[in-house]
């Protein structure tokens, strides 16, 4: 069980009036609040050890490259994986980027297929599309059963000799849903197909072991966890480090540069081009250390799946709404929950909900392709983390009966 208290207490911004009110902060799905230990960390980096990593000779300098390393291996060490696989990124969507244009760019050819489903965020969609002008591949999506949940059956036939990457979000971030993320992953590779998983609604809420899940890429973001904004993780597989070739350069990424050639730093150093943030990956490594118990646990499943049953139980009961996704998988495994009003528009819900201090996220949710496959045009999406409670959702549940009398 989570303490729910305690979480509550260790975030400062909730106690924060919010407009005169209590803020009820329900969107985390986009980005989470975050612990006084986070920003402690943010402070101490800069009081105690702020420095140039990797570059000076002298000990300050060194301080801060031996923290910037040690939070590379922690965020290794939490996502299953070993510290040379994990490249600092500013972000999923930039990890994604570093696949496109370091690896795919380069690999994929004019009869390939890229694979990528029905589901999938703005970031694992766009990326896909310029890669298949450029290379001249196809991309193909995975439909959604009825329930939202990927359609296995379908990806089967899909997937054949021509597939050269496949590419999918193991949690929707307007679903909810969990794709099967270990059976996708042995399906591509059965057909030689290499697999990126985007991680960035799934960090927060399930532990993750990247040598038994065996993607040959995963991304994921800190802010989405309680950890800091503007940094990420790109995982790469130590298999494919001899397949990438950098195409973002600068200070840093460089063992030796002549005049018209140079050579290039082994991974992860090699991706990581430019001054990188060490005050953040250290505040993000605080932010695992504070929150790694709870999602190893499962006790952080279970605090939003529970919040997430409270509030379709509550959906359920006001006729006008109805529940995006699959409302049994939610009440058990989920972390949000979109829905829309039969007359209402998303924003004016999100609009006046926020006149009562409560934060949730409406619109397309970056995510366009999969509104359209639902024949909306947006929807409002609460998204839960530890340090929400029964009672806010309680009171959300309370403000959306009654809305009615506003419009
Ligand atoms: N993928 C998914 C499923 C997401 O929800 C998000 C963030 N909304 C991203 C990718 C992009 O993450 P970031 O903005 O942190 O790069």
């Amino acid at each position: 069980m989570i303490n729910c208290e305690q979480v509550r207490k260790d975030t400062p911004i909730l106690h924060v009036p919010y407009n005169g009110k209590q803020l009820i902060y329900l969107d985390s799905a986009a980005t989470s609040q975050k612990p006084q230990v986070v920003i402690d960390a943010l402070t101490r980096f800069y009081t105690y050890y702020n420095a140039p990593i990797a570059r000076g000779v002298y000990d300050l300098a060194e301080q801060a490259t031996i923290l910037y390393e040690q939070s590379r291996a922690r965020i290794a060490q939490f996502l299953g994986a070993h510290a040379h696989e994990i490249v600092f990124t500013k972000g999923a969507t930039e990890g994604i980027n570093i696949v496109a244009w370091s690896w795919a760019v380069n690999h994929i050819k004019s009869a390939d297929t890229i694979i990528i489903t029905d589901q999938e965020h703005h970031s694992n969609i766009l990326v896909w599309q310029a890669i298949a002008k450029r290379t001249g591949a196809h991309i193909k999506f995975v439909p959604l059963t009825d329930t939202g949940d990927i359609d296995l059956e379908a990806y089967r036939i899909l997937l054949d000799d021509s597939v050269r990457l496949v590419a999918f979000s193991y949690t929707s971030n307007v679903l909810g849903s969990h794709a099967p993320v270990k059976s996708m992953i042995e399906l591509a590779h059965a057909v030689g197909a290499v697999v990126l998983i985007d991680g960035a609604q799934t960090i927060s809420h399930i532990p993750i072991d990247l040598k038994k899940l065996e993607p040959d890429f995963f991304v994921c973001s800190a802010h989405k966890m309680g950890g800091p904004a503007g940094i990420g993780a790109l995982y790469i597989s130590e298999r494919m480090h001899k397949d990438i070739i950098p195409y973002h350069l600068g200070g840093g990424m460089v063992e030796h540069v002549e005049r018209y050639d140079a050579r290039f730093r082994v991974l992860p150093y090699g991706l990581e081009a430019g001054s990188q943030s060490a005050p953040d990956a250290y505040a993000w490594a605080c932010a695992i250390d504070y929150f790694k118990p709870l999602i190893d646990s499962g006790a952080m499943q279970n605090h939003s799946a529970q919040l997430c049953a409270q509030l379709i139980t509550g959906l359920k009961s006001i006729p006008e709404f109805s529940i995006l996704g699959n409302a049994t998988q939610l009440a058990s495994s989920g972390q949000l929950v979109s829905f829309v009003h039969t007359s209402i528009h998303a924003h004016d819900i999100a609009a006046y909900l926020d006149q009562f201090g409560i934060c949730v996220r409406a619109g397309h949710h970056c995510a366009q392709p999969l509104a359209q496959t639902l024949g909306i045009a947006s929807s409002v999406r609460a998204s839960f983390f530890a340090y929400n409670t029964f009672d806010e959702v309680a009171y959300l549940i309370d403000v959306l009966a009654r809305i009615h009398s506003a419009f």
